[in-house]
């Protein structure tokens, strides 16, 4: 069921993507090489809770008897990982590596999610022009999130700009309603035919996620059950916000 946002409720979600956002920012001021993926979840979680969220993402169901629920407050996935990278306290970030982080912030009931993936230090141009094409996918996308449109075009927008670029998108995993609940009515798929799907209606939530692989769109899941790598150790990139469908142009809660 797609839930349709009150004024209050969309407050509430505006309150909640506040505080991702904070959270990337200090994780943008502070990311370099050397780091542990580690301290960029500690840096995610204080700094959510500091603003009176709390960490979504710890204690996430996997849904896989024998997987325990997620460690941490944040997936860092570096370069062929693609989503969902555990932070430890061994995993150095090294000098040209693309970080992807992605958290979401419960506040008040309500969830916001957003992730974005970092340069750091001296990345190759190859790397870059990855990342910037995963952040300009979501913005295709962007152009079709409009009252009366349907999910499949925001899908088809992203899917189509990604190939025409060279790059592939991730299948398993797409985009979601958000709210309540992190993950809630509709998937949006990062591919997928014009015109298909659910209409879009003021006071939907929803988190639009193009997850941008170099090379082949195969994937692997690592033992522990959550990392997810692509098959050919190409890079892959990362970038969402939680968005608000309007009368008029999307507003994205998660960029103040
Ligand atoms: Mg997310």
């Amino acid at each position: 069921m797609i839930t349709i946002k009150s004024a209050r409720e969309i407050q509430l979600m505006k309150e909640a993507c506040k505080v991702a956002f904070l959270a990337h920012k200090a994780i943008e001021e502070s990311i370099q090489p050397g780091m542990t993926t580690y301290e960029i979840d500690k840096i995610a979680e204080e700094t959510i809770r500091k603003n009176g969220g709390i960490p979504a993402e710890k204690g996430y169901p996997s849904g896989m008897q024998g997987v325990p629920n997620y460690p941490a407050s944040t997936c860092v996935s570096i370069n062929d990982e693609v989503i969902h990278g555990i932070p430890s306290k061994t995993r150095v970030i090294k000098d040209g590596d693309i970080v992807s982080v992605d958290l979401v912030a419960l506040k008040n009931g309500y969830n916001g999610d957003m992730a974005r993936t970092y340069l750091v230090g001296n990345v190759s141009p190859e790397a870059k022009r990855l990342v910037e094409v995963t952040k300009q996918a979501f913005f295709e996308g962007m152009k079709y999130a409009i009252k009366g449109n349907r999910i499949g075009d925001i899908s088809h927008a992203i899917g189509e700009y990604v190939k025409s670029q060279g790059y592939s998108v991730v299948r398993e995993f797409q985009g979601h309603g958000i709210g309540k609940e992190m993950h809630e009515d509709p998937g949006i798929p990062n591919y997928g035919k014009a015109g298909r799907g659910p209409r879009l209606e003021p006071g939907m939530t929803l988190a639009v996620e193009p997850m941008v692989i170099e090379g082949k769109p195969d994937i692997w899941e690592l033992e522990d059950g959550w990392t997810i790598t692509t098959q050919d150790g190409s890079l892959a990139a990362h970038y969402e916000n939680t968005i608000l469908i309007t009368e008029k142009e999307p507003k994205i809660l998660t960029i103040l």
